[in-house]
């Protein structure tokens, strides 16, 4: 049995309001699917765009999607962010997320997590390490 049909409520997107509203069913498209909805906020109607679905944005998600950003660009965007002040790093330095670090070798870096408590993940230019911290 469809849960929708013409006179009946249903959460649509918006265009005009840019949210997802209540919307009265003025015509279904088929059986399930509601086809033109009137906005019961600004009266406007329109075709029915489903509710996006909130998803779940995990850390891990996160982390996927800014994976998909070349390092270097990260970088910057990263450095932007940060208040610009670094500590030197030393293994026995605590660190946590988004401190900004120095290192010898690789530069400055943001630390962009902690792993296993005495692990940080650090984005550098060119890469992200995994340096120890906490010894
Ligand atoms: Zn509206």
């Amino acid at each position: 049995m469809s849960q929708y049909s013409v006179g009946k409520d249903v959460l649509s997107y918006c265009g005009k309001c840019k949210l997802t509203l209540s919307h009265t069913i003025e015509t279904m498209k088929t059986a399930t699917l509601p086809g033109r909805v009137q906005c019961n906020t600004c009266k406007a109607s329109h075709s029915f765009k489903s509710a996006p679905t909130a998803k779940k944005r995990t850390v891990a998600a996160k982390r996927r999607k800014s994976s998909t950003i070349p390092v270097p660009e990260l970088w910057k965007q990263e450095m932007a962010k940060s208040k610009g002040e670094s500590s030197p790093y030393t293994t026995k330095g605590s660190f946590k997320e988004g401190d900004v670090i120095d290192h010898k070798k690789f530069g400055p870096g943001i630390v962009q997590a902690i792993v296993d408590n005495d692990k940080i993940e650090v984005l550098f230019n060119s890469e992200i390490k995994t340096l120890v911290h906490n010894k």
